[in-house]
């Protein structure tokens, strides 16, 4: 094995145990552990080191090689040390042990992001020890809470530290995976130039308390809940075939019929609701709809009291262009002469961001991508969860998600990995995304 594939395994193996879990609470995650490593990890390799604790524990590193040229471009690779909870009876290997089983590295945070934290990390350190004087400024970025909403992490950083982490450019998670589909013109990998909005809310339910004894014809919250619940996963919002989306159902060279449909409404709704490719119909559902998912609900008090007060959350994630007025109508619509019985709270209204798609750094990554994997192409893609690409884009960044994986791993192995069970990375993906950003760091910043 040669030195960095060695070195990138050991130092995701190190973050892996050092278990950052965020389960969402501000007194979770612990970054500060992994702050820690990977300082000193960077030391004495001639960077400018700068170090943010936005609450007890949750502190962030920020990372600088600093340019030759002031008016050269300035590059972030930015990288989360969170990682979310685990249900470890699920698991094959322990998943904070950081296990090397035949050639892959197990744990939690192998693809969702500690492997492509220390691969930022290693080309980092690596460039600086090589004398690599750019005229652009590099900055690694290793952030907090991540997988809660950014408050301590990425969200503080652009807020209260605007001038450390301001960059023409940022490179964050994910991309880079060979899609599923029939191309014609070899294998396609995505770069996420734009991300869905979400938008959480709380549904309160209302009833009239009673006596358990006596339910008929009483106005049980429970019982309405349920009904809110069956009307919201009924919902069939509109299909929306927008821009990020055209172009990449064009730009993967699909057989005719099949862009044909996927670039018509009613073909896009058809494919989702028939394709026998479970996580395919799901994407592109996601991919063509702002979704609404009813993930928790609380309600009642005791097994003899009619409940009063019922409780749902609603995971909303909005297409570009819609926002809290658009969503409440979507649920005033969803919803029918339930409307009136219940009150809505966001806790967010986090509207989809984008960035352009002609930009030297889709240039930068598409050069590099097709040089060190041969015959496959990067194509523009809608995410459809939430990263903190968000944060840099809104500030004025062009940020994309993008990465570099091996063959050994399928999209949907890769999908379903992110906050599932069993999650594991490769050795060649960790080679292989280390020599990605290298590449892409000397041809931006030269
Ligand atoms: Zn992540």
């Amino acid at each position: 094995m040669d030195d960095v594939t060695a070195e990138a395994t050991d130092l995701l193996q190190q973050l892996i145990r050092n278990a950052c879990v965020n389960d969402g609470s501000p007194a979770s995650g612990g970054e500060a552990r992994s702050v820690d490593l990977l300082a000193s990890y960077l030391e004495g390799a001639g960077l400018d080191m700068q170090r943010f604790e936005a609450a007890p524990g949750r502190d962030n590193l920020i990372v600088r090689l600093e340019g030759s040229d002031p008016s050269a471009p300035t590059l972030i690779l930015m990288g989360h040390t969170d990682v979310v909870p685990v249900n470890p009876d699920r698991w094959r290997h322990d998943p904070f042990g950081g296990e090397l089983i035949d050639g892959e590295v197990w744990g939690r945070g192998a693809v969702d992001m500690l492997n492509l934290t220390a691969s930022m990390a290693l080309t980092t350190r690596r460039l600086a020890r090589d004398g690599f004087r750019p005229r652009g400024t590099l900055i690694f970025l290793a952030v907090a809470d991540e997988e809660a909403l950014g408050t301590y992490g990425a969200g503080w950083l652009v807020g209260h530290e605007p001038d450390a982490v301001r960059a023409d450019y940022v490179i964050t998670e994910f991309g880079g995976v060979r899609m599923p589909l029939p191309s014609a013109t070899g294998p396609k990998l995505p770069i996420m130039v734009a991300e869905k909005g979400s938008h959480w809310c709380t549904l309160r339910v209302r009833g009239t308390p009673g006596h358990g004894s006596m339910p008929f014809r009483t106005d049980n919250a429970l019982v309405k809940a349920a009904e809110v619940v069956r009307r919201i996963a009924e919902y069939q919002p509109e299909t929306e075939i927008h821009e990020v989306w055209e172009r990449f159902v064009r730009s993967v060279d699909l057989p005719p019929d099949m862009a044909g449909m996927l670039l018509d409404p009613a073909g896009v709704a058809q494919v989702a609701a028939t394709s026998p490719d479970i996580g395919l119909a799901r994407m592109v559902h996601a991919c063509t709809h702002t979704t609404f998912a009813p993930t928790v609900m609380h309600g009642g008090v005791k097994t003899n009291v009619i409940p009063d007060t019922v409780d749902l959350q609603v995971d909303i994630r909005t297409l570009p262009g819609q926002g809290g007025e658009e969503v409440e109508a979507m649920l005033a619509e969803a919803l029918g002469d339930l409307w009136g019985s219940v009150d809505v709270s966001s806790q967010s209204d986090d509207r989809a961001t984008a960035s352009e798609m002609d930009t030297p750094l889709w240039d930068s990554l598409r050069r590099v991508t097709r040089k060190l994997a041969p015959g496959a192409d990067v194509v523009p893609f809608l995410l459809v969860g939430a990263t903190d690409a968000r944060f840099f884009r809104r500030a004025g960044a062009t940020a994309y998600g993008a990465g570099l994986f091996s063959e050994r791993i399928s999209f949907a192995e890769f999908a379903s990995m992110f906050h599932g069970d069993n999650e594991r990375i490769d050795q060649e993906s960790l080679r292989l995304s280390t020599e990605l950003w290298d590449a892409v760091a000397r041809d931006l910043l030269g």
